[in-house]
């Protein structure tokens, strides 16, 4: 080689990597793209946060959120419980559409068949298109076998449960002990749940204690491993969810006893995720999203949590189950405000994708709105409707202030049988967010836009193929 050639190969090298360094060669060539971090609790209710009205559990760190960020009051999961409700917050979809939704087989189990189907697209598999690094860490629920796992769903690594924590029961344990009030006699032991690293199982039982801290120690890793290019990170904690479990640190420390406890150490672990990103200069340029899968889980009284003012809890179509705290953060990003307009977890792929510069696909119906402006320059939300499925029914509508319950059920044996109702109740929620006033009889002019609504909704609609009822 001749040392012209070397010093041209030499300059050749330098310029291409400062092209690199000023990403000018990557797909976003004239942005850098925002992180996104979405940390997602486990059926946490309404009323479970100091900062929505809880008066003995402790969350500084979310409240200070909701004050520095955005803080929404109006804003609703996909479906009541986890599995629906995870797939429509990762595909943006409903889950009636995607086949992640069944009447009675309502969530996924460990000896069930199926998963996500391959061709959904999650919010990981869009980032991906723009070159994000992606992680999962905590509770999954779409689907345990190899091939459904996150790893397979667009995310880069993976660090979690499968299924939920109260799955794989040791069966020498009567059913009903799990979450007798005080807890102490319920150990990590008493259930064979697998912890997994990105397919491979790692622990088993899965230390229950300890793994609200792990998720977060391993966000705070993740997040320092990639600081250098745009990242995603699902954290989704499987607690509060029964049954309850906490470290050593955080017991005997709330004054709402163990549920409050494990709450405050979920809180704990988001401060921590928040100092990191002030360390490493990421806080500008990074949006954190704090919501819940579902509302309460209220027959386990003290174990479960609170909906606040509204009514009912998981499981069901009422407000209680499907209304959840929601505080958007980012510093540098998010214009502070309260928000009590409407928004949906699965605005959250629509959003995001927007805001990473990707295309929402076109070869399919996607639920999700955009929020960017509402978030970015607080306009006002492009959300006007809520549709509350219970499995493949459509059980309520909310348009604007008002709700129209078709069907009405309570969950577990609780909150009253299955009722059809004709004409449907109807609700004005920014007056009655308990759903306690029935004001049918003076809106019929409502409840026919309502209707026009549904008519709409279900000349279009094709239900996916089921995936929840197949077991082994
Ligand atoms: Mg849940």
């Amino acid at each position: 080689m001749t040392i012209k050639t070397k010093y041209s190969g030499i300059l050749l090298f330098t310029i291409l990597q400062v092209l690199l360094s000023l990403n000018l060669m990557g797909q976003n060539s004239d942005e850098n793209p925002p992180n996104f971090v979405i940390i997602f609790a486990d059926d946490l209710g309404y009323g479970d946060l100091s900062t929505y009205g809880n008066p003995t559990i402790h969350t500084p760190t979310l409240d200070r959120m909701a004050y520095e960020g955005q803080k929404w009051t109006n804003f609703y999961v996909g479906a009541s419980v986890c599995t629906p409700s995870r797939a429509a917050l990762l595909t943006g979809r409903l889950p009636v559409r995607s086949g992640m939704a069944n009447n009675k087989t309502r969530v996924l189990f460990p000896d069930s068949k199926n998963g996500l189907p391959h061709k959904e697209i999650t919010l990981a598999e869009q980032l991906k298109k723009a070159g994000y690094s992606t992680a999962c860490i905590g509770k999954w629920h779409l689907g345990h076998k190899e091939q459904y796992l996150p790893t397979n769903n667009g995310f880069d690594y993976y660090f979690g449960i499968p299924y939920s924590n109260d799955m794989d029961k040791n069966p020498s344990i009567p059913y009903g002990d799990y979450w007798k009030q005080p807890n102490d006699s319920i150990k990590t032991e008493h259930f064979n749940v697998p912890l997994l690293r990105n397919t491979e199982i790692i622990e088993r039982p899965a230390n229950q204690n300890s793994i609200t801290k792990r998720y977060s120690d391993e966000t705070i890793k993740f997040i320092k491993e990639n600081k250098d290019r745009p990242f995603f990170v699902y954290l989704a904690h499987n607690l509060p969810h029964i049954p309850l479990f906490v470290s050593k640190d955080f017991e005997g420390k709330s004054k709402r006893g163990l549920y409050g406890d494990v709450v405050e150490e979920i809180d704990h672990g988001i401060g921590n995720i928040l100092k990191t990103l002030k360390e490493e200069g990421l806080e500008d340029n990074t949006i954190v999203v704090f919501t819940s899968d579902n509302g309460p889980w209220l027959p386990f009284k003290n174990n479960g949590g609170s909906a606040g003012l509204l009514r009912a809890g998981k499981g069901t179509t009422w407000e209680g189950g499907m209304r959840e705290p929601a505080i958007f953060w980012g510093p540098g990003l998010i214009k502070s405000g309260l928000v009590s307009e409407l928004g949906s977890t699965m605005d959250l792929f629509s959003t995001f994708s927007a805001l990473a510069g990707v295309a929402i696909p076109k070869d399919r119906i996607i639920d999700g709105k955009d929020l960017s402006k509402t978030l970015l320059k607080r306009e006002t939300s492009p959300r006007n409707s809520i549709l509350f499925y219970r499995g493949t029914e459509l059980f309520a509508v909310r348009l604007g202030d008002f709700k129209a319950h078709y069907i009405t059920q309570g969950a577990y044996g609780e909150f009253g049988e299955r009722k059809e109702h004709d004409p449907p109740l109807l609700f004005n929620l920014s007056h009655d967010a308990s759903e306690k006033f029935d004001i049918a009889a003076q809106h019929p002019e409502v409840i026919e836009q309502i209707n026009a609504l549904i008519a709409s909704h279900n000349s279009n609609l094709v239900k996916g193929k089921d995936q929840l009822a197949e077991r082994e």
